[in-house]
């Protein structure tokens, strides 16, 4: 596998739309920001530019949902680290990379349903919605994109290209004839 030449998402257009979803999710929180939750590891980038935009005083946390093996999501999806901060009466955010099958999301979303928040909200940067199979609806996306496996910027084929400043289609070789 090699990552296209050229990026379906390149570095201006990424920066560009994660300050307009800060100021989305901004005027969606007029009174207080929520507690961000980061997914580990593939949002890292993400999360880190997201948060500065909206200000010095937000909260940031992490939460692992592990569930991909190769280029298919496996199916099971196991929360390995949870956030450390008291989540109860709390307004969430979940800062996800992409949301694909729904299954990682879902288990995320049901898992911090169940710790008494005062609500729970999702912002991807990526949504792929063609490929979706649970019922999940992101509050606010970044880009739709189509079913194509994509790296950079945080996203990773094997734990490699998530330093990419740009977003690529990760494609199969050429054949040679
Ligand atoms: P889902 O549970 O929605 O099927 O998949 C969510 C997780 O699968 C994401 O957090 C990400 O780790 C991985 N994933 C899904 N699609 C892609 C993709 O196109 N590229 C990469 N690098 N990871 C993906």
């Amino acid at each position: 596998m090699q990552r296209s030449e050229h990026p379906l998402i390149d570095e201006a257009a990424l920066q560009q739309r994660v300050a307009e979803l800060a100021q989305e999710v901004r005027r969606a929180y007029p009174d207080a920001l929520p507690l961000c939750l980061c997914v580990l590891k593939g949002s890292v980038f993400f999360a880190a530019d997201f948060v500065r935009h909206l200000g010095p005083e937000v909260e940031l946390d992490f939460i692992r949902a592990r569930s991909y093996l190769g280029l298919h999501s496996s199916g099971t999806v196991a929360l390995t680290h949870t956030p450390e901060a008291d989540l109860r009466g709390r307004h969430l955010l979940v800062l996800e990379d992409i949301v694909d099958t729904g299954r990682s999301a879902r288990v995320i979303l049901d898992w911090l349903d169940a710790q008494a928040p005062a609500s729970v909200r999702l912002c991807t940067l990526l949504d792929k919605p063609s490929r979706r199979e649970l019922d999940v609806t992101p509050d606010f996306v970044g880009f739709s994109i189509p079913d194509a496996f994509v790296v950079g910027y945080g996203l990773d084929h094997n734990e490699r290209y998530r330093a990419l400043r740009a977003i690529y289609i990760l494609e199969p070789p050429a054949k040679i004839s």
